[in-house]
């Protein structure tokens, strides 16, 4: 006699899809095996909520299954959790159970060779280093795969078995009745912290972790035009794997220091220009500094402080390309503070020029006139 997976859903025959899924959340949080107080029983029961979810949620199985009372090969092969082969349906009850969180924490089952953890160096360089690019050789110790066992932390000869408090999965539930229903606590597995398995006989090298720090020594080439908070990765140069996982990489974070003299912003470079009044007056060819030596500048006769001057293709080089920023010279007029003899001359003779052209007073002057004495 077939089962009748209507009447193990508990739907009625002509149920629609959401009134199955709905029927099946019902039954699979009451029979999981995990939060059922008769195991046994549970786990049989459970077994057969899950068949019948299977066929009734696929529209061509379920047909197959209204029309012939049963379907060809059954509910998917038995064997792992619970015996149910969807995709759908075992992320169904994660979702329920873990609250989605499948992957995260200890959940997942910890016993596959898993990849090594990439690693950070903060290097500093200075802003020519920046311009120019460098080769930096670097230091620093990182986990590396136990040549003695080849990275499974047991001793050449000897195996490494599943762990039998956890069953291999690296974690441990635990079930709390509370007024406000079931709650299901998931923690690290306490004999194997998580790894699933259990190194009976463990590797004298490393004493079982499959991994030994070990210092290293690389040589990093950085690119011309990189900027503070670039990164450069290093493939394959982090924490080793384990179990025969592959390693991480490094990554090599770019600090590069302020410069005296040049503010950088993109690829364009700023720099203050200090010019004499004269100079900013009368118009002036300066000799401004960039990075690959001084540089020529041209200020027209009038200019005023505060002035910006484009340079370009001075700046900095872009990392991939051939192209290059511009230097921005913001010019800054300054007054001496101190004059000569002979410079004082030249300076009175100008500002009694200047005061003959009424025309040519500036806003100070006329309120320097109104204070006049009369
Ligand atoms: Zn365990
Ligand atoms: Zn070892």
């Amino acid at each position: 006699m077939p089962t009748d997976y209507y009447s193990v859903l508990g739907v009625e025959r002509d149920a629609s899809e959401t009134g199955i899924k709905r029927a099946y959340r019902g039954l699979a949080r009451k029979y999981h095996p995990d939060v059922a107080e008769d195991k046994v029983a549970a786990e049989a029961h459970f077994k057969e909520i899950n068949e019948a979810y299977e066929i009734l949620s696929d529209p061509q199985k379920r047909q197959q299954y209204d029309r012939f009372g049963s379907v060809p090969n059954g509910a998917g092969a038995p064997g792992g959790f619970g015996g149910f082969s969807s995709s759908e349906g075992i992320s169904d009850i994660f979702d329920m159970f873990f609250g989605g969180a499948r992957g995260g924490g200890g959940a997942q089952r910890a016993a596959g060779p898993e990849r090594g953890s990439d690693l950070r160096y903060d290097l500093q360089i200075t802003l020519e280093e920046a311009f120019t690019g460098v080769e930096r050789e670097i230091s620093f110790t990182h986990l590396g795969s136990c040549t003695t066992c080849a990275g499974s932390g047991a001793k050449p000869g000897t195996l490494v078995s599943r762990c039998d408090r956890c069953g291999g999965t690296g974690a441990m539930r635990s079930v709390r009745q509370t007024p406000l229903g079931q709650f299901v606590t998931q923690t690290t597995c306490t004999k194997c912290g998580g790894e699933g398995t259990f190194i009976p006989t463990p590797c004298e090298t490393c004493r079982g972790r499959g991994r030994i720090e070990r210092p290293r020594t690389l040589t990093v080439k950085i690119p011309a035009g990189v900027d503070d908070g670039s990164r450069i990765r290093v493939s394959g140069s982090g924490e080793g794997g384990t179990r025969g996982g592959p390693p991480g990489d490094l990554y090599v974070y770019l600090n590069v220091a302020p410069h005296r003299i040049f503010r950088r912003e993109g690829n364009d470079l700023h720099i203050d220009v200090p010019v004499g009044f004269a100079q900013a007056a009368l118009g002036a060819t300066l000799e401004v500094a960039s990075l690959d030596g001084p540089t020529p500048l041209t200020i027209g006769p009038g200019t005023q402080t505060g002035s910006l001057f484009r340079v370009r293709g001075k700046g900095m080089p872009t990392v991939r390309g051939s192209s290059r920023g511009d230097l921005l010279a913001t010019v800054h007029v300054s007054v001496p503070t101190r004059l000569t003899r002979r410079g004082r001359e030249l300076l009175e003779e100008y500002a009694a020029i200047e005061s003959e052209h009424a025309d040519d007073r500036t806003f100070f002057d006329r309120v320097k006139d109104a204070f006049r004495p009369e």
